[in-house]
This record gives C-alpha cells, structure tokens and sequence, in this order.
C-alpha cells in the first residue's frame, strides 16, 4: 500500500511519479507485481523469472539513486510472447518454439528497458499471433477477468487479460488484423496500434509481415502515450521497413481541445451485425465526444467486408512462407523418429504446429501456388489497395474515424470451436485498418452484452497517433470505464 492506494491500481504515469517521488521503490513494485502474477487466475503468464525481474529493478533503484529521473524508470512492463527476449523464453504461444531461448532482445523490448521499464514476465497469445480468442495457444486459454468462461479477445489475450486483472500496469501486444484492438476491447482496457512502419519489427515473431505491428497496451491512453513514446523510432539497420521518422513525443497533445474535430463514422460499421449492448456503448461515447466539441459526419469505407477474405489470403499467405522456418533443423521442435530429411520436416512441423496455424499454412500456401495465385493471392492485394483508397478517400471528409472494434463482446470460450470462421467474421471491423497500414486504437467505452466491456475504435491517418490518444484522452478524462475493474480483482 502506498498513500494513494494499492500499487496494482496505479498505472504507467502515476506509478512513475510515485516512483520520482520515492514513494516506494522500483524494488518494492517489481514484488508487488510478481506476487500477483504468481497468484494469477486468467492464466496471463507463459513465463515468469523473478531473478532477472529483481534484478532489473535493484538496477533502476540504482539509476535513480544517480539521478536518473526518466518518467518510465522503474515501471514495469510484460511482453507478448511473440516478442523475443533474452532472459525469458519465447514460444510465440506454440509447441514448436517450446524452451527457444533467444540469444537478443527485440528493438521494442531493448527500447523499453532502456527507457528504465522492469519486465515482470512473458504473456501468453495465440499460437503464431493467429487468432482472436488467445483460445489457439498450445499452453491453453487465457480466461477474461471479467468473466473467467469468456475469452480475453486476441492474439494479445494475455496482455490484456494481465492489465484488466491488475498484475501488470503496461504491456506489449502485437497487431495484424486487431490484436491490439479487440482484446483491449473485451478486457477493457486501452491499446494502440501504430501507422504500420513506427515500431520496429525485430524481434517480434513474424506471421504477416506487410501487417505486423507491435504497439503498447496499458489502461488508459495517457499511459499508452508515454509507451508508444519509448517504443517507437526507426531501426533502419534491422528493419528495413521501419519509417524514417524520429521518435516523437506523444503525450504533448493530450489536452488538445476537440473543438471543430470532425469524426468520421464508417456507415458500414453500423450495420444490423452489430449486437445492440455493443451499438449503445459505441454511441455513448460519441456524445461524449460531442459534447467535448466534436462533430459527427457520417463516411462510407464500402469495401469493409472484403476485408475479410482479402487480409486472410493475404495473411495466410506471408504466414505460409514466414513458417517456413520451423523445418525442425533450424528452429523449434524436431520429430524423435523420422526416415529421412523430408519425413522429419513433416514429422517436425505435424507436431510443432497447432490446428489453426496449420489451417493457415494451407490457405497460404494454396493461394500463391500456381494457377491460384493470379485469382488469389493478387487479387486481394489489388482489393487492399482500393481499401487504402477508400480510407484516403474518407479522410478527406474527417479527422479521424470512430466506430466498434468487434461486433459483439467477448464469447465463451470453446463457443467458436467447431467453426474458425466465426473468429474471422468477428474481425471485420480491425480488418480495414490493418491492410492499409493505418494506426488505430481501442478506447474502454461501456459496457455491452452480459456486462461485459465494450471499446471505441479510433482509426487515424498516416502518422496521427498523437491525435488519437488526444482524442482518447479527452474521453477519458470525460469518462471512468477505463478505471473499472472485473469483481474480485
Ligand atoms: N484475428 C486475426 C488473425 O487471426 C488477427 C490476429 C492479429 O492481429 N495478430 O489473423
């Protein structure tokens, strides 16, 4: 306990403060954090290593006790398991990976410990990031701390299971068709995911390349600021795809005044599938962001269901050559017994990989080979440029756009698993965003169905991230579903 209340309630800017202060020690916070992920109920963790997670958090009492007053100092933070780490091993949420201990930290990993962040463990995904549920992780199911028979959204179900439950106050979470977004959504928590391009993608565990994105995941957009601060920046020797851009101060603009913000709401994303709990917390937040002096104009992003069949060609499809690695010689898991090279790859890979990433390997792989790939595979990039088209197009009518990030809450768990393409369906509104490189965020709007969170979905242009967790900010310093908690945590 500390004057302003238990450490677990606090989050990234306040535990920082509280840690500038010396109102407790980064030390006495790393504890705090582990005693809690030993005892956690949703099943967050895929690894935890107190030493090194004590060990990092003597160090930054050690900066701070030299001075070092860097406003993430001491915070601590967990990391997908898609990101790589030395000092934790990485699955990727796969049996192929088990035990892969990785000789280097990804860029984003290595930037936030040297902002000062303490990194309490590893959280568990989807196998391969590939899902919507974190029900694809062959280390089981991560449960929602809202309702333990519910999933927590995925593939970054864990990180945002662990911050809805209080373990952890930050966390990492990868996004290639909404996994920052829709977990942050069911959980009720805050989540961006940057313009394609901002944040380094190495060290991040590939699935679609040309969709990957890592960004911060915390409980409000103030927090996520001061992350996606740290995270950010090029990384041209390592990623060739990062952009040129320096890293940028997002919590400047938090405070920004909404006057005359036109927000543009997609008409497609308002449709009959949307559940009504889900419509009503949606729409509530507009008011409020109304109130706050936006105004409300109606777009038309018309392709929105092709986003569906062309992100899972087009993922399925860098999938199938990405996962080409894990042949059993290199990477991940060999088979015991096999006859001769080609048999231990199919042994290996049989093994290694779990139903869902296999089902993709097979898409992807289906849709490049010859005589499919002309109707396939170049088809839906020709229709992904129309949705990057479609979205320059609504630009022109709005600052940014607002609607739901899934059309319902969150499910149970097992409800979906006769029928994946329940799970593809429910990504139709994250979908667009992701395939044309946009940065977007889930923002906790209510609740919905069952009583269950509900977030509103911020999709900016190119580079407007700051305006974005402006906008985000605004909301939630107009509202408290972002202080909410589940019963009993
Ligand atoms: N649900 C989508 C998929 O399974 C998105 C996952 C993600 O963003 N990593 O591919």
């Amino acid at each position: 306990m500390s004057a302003q209340g238990p450490l677990h309630e606090m989050g990234v800017a306040q535990l920082g403060a509280g840690l500038k202060a010396r109102a407790f020690s980064a030390l006495e916070l790393a504890r705090h954090c582990l005693a809690r992920a030993e005892h956690d109920a949703t099943a967050s963790f895929l690894a935890l290593n107190p030493e090194v997670t004590l060990a990092q958090a003597r160090a930054s009492d050690a900066r701070r006790a030299a001075g070092n007053a860097a406003p993430l100092e001491g915070v601590p933070v967990a990391h997908k398991d898609i990101f790589v780490t030395r000092d934790f091993p990485t699955t990727a949420g796969s049996k192929m990976l088990a035990g892969y201990r990785s000789p280097f930290d990804a860029t984003v990993v290595a930037r936030l410990a040297q902002a000062g962040m303490v990194t309490v463990g590893k959280l568990s995904c989807d196998e391969f990031a590939m899902g919507s549920g974190n029900e694809n992780c062959a280390y089981g199911p991560v449960r929602n701390p809202w309702d333990a028979a519910r999933v927590p959204g995925g593939s970054s179900g864990g990180s945002a299971a662990s911050l809805a439950a209080r373990l952890v106050p930050a966390a990492t979470g990868t996004d290639t068709g909404g996994s920052i977004r829709q977990p942050a959504s069911f959980c009720g928590v805050t989540g961006i995911k940057p313009t394609y391009g901002r944040a380094s993608r190495y060290g991040m565990i590939a699935y679609a390349s040309s969709l990957d994105q890592g960004g911060p995941m915390a409980r409000s957009a103030e927090d996520c600021a001061l992350l996606l601060s740290a995270l950010c920046g090029p990384d041209p020797d390592r990623d060739s795809t990062s952009l040129d851009l320096p890293a940028e101060d997002f919590s400047a603009s938090l405070n920004a005044d909404l006057k005359g913000l036109r927000i543009g709401l997609p008409q497609e994303f308002f449709g009959d599938g949307l559940a009504p709990g889900v419509r009503a917390a949606v729409e509530a937040a507009l008011a409020e962001l109304q109130k706050l002096g936006a105004a409300l104009v109606t777009i038309s992003l018309p392709r929105t269901e092709l986003a569906i069949p062309v992100y899972y060609i087009i993922a399925a499809a860098e999938a199938s050559s990405n996962l080409s690695r894990y042949d059993g010689v290199k990477f991940g898991h060999r088979a015991r017994e096999y006859f001769d090279l080609e048999s231990m790859y199919k042994k290996s890979r049989a093994q290694g990989f779990g139903s869902e990433v296999k089902r993709r390997i097979m898409t992807g792989t289906y849709v490049l080979s010859h005589g499919y790939y002309d109707a396939y595979y170049l088809q839906a990039q020709r229709i992904r440029r129309l949705i990057a088209e479609d979205f320059r197009s609504a630009f022109a009518q709005c600052d940014v756009i607002a609607g739901p990030v899934a059309p319902t809450v969150a499910w149970k768990i097992g409800q979906n698993a006769a029928d994946p393409l329940a799970d593809y369906l429910a990504d139709i509104f994250t979908l667009p965003a992701s395939l044309a490189g946009l940065p977007a965020m889930s923002v906790p709007a209510g609740v919905g169905e069952h009583g269950m969170p509900v977030g509103l979905q911020l999709i900016g242009n190119y580079f407007a991230e700051a305006r974005l967790l402006n906008v985000a900010h605004r909301l939630q310093q107009a509202t408290d579903f972002h202080h909410r908690k589940p019963a009993g945590v």
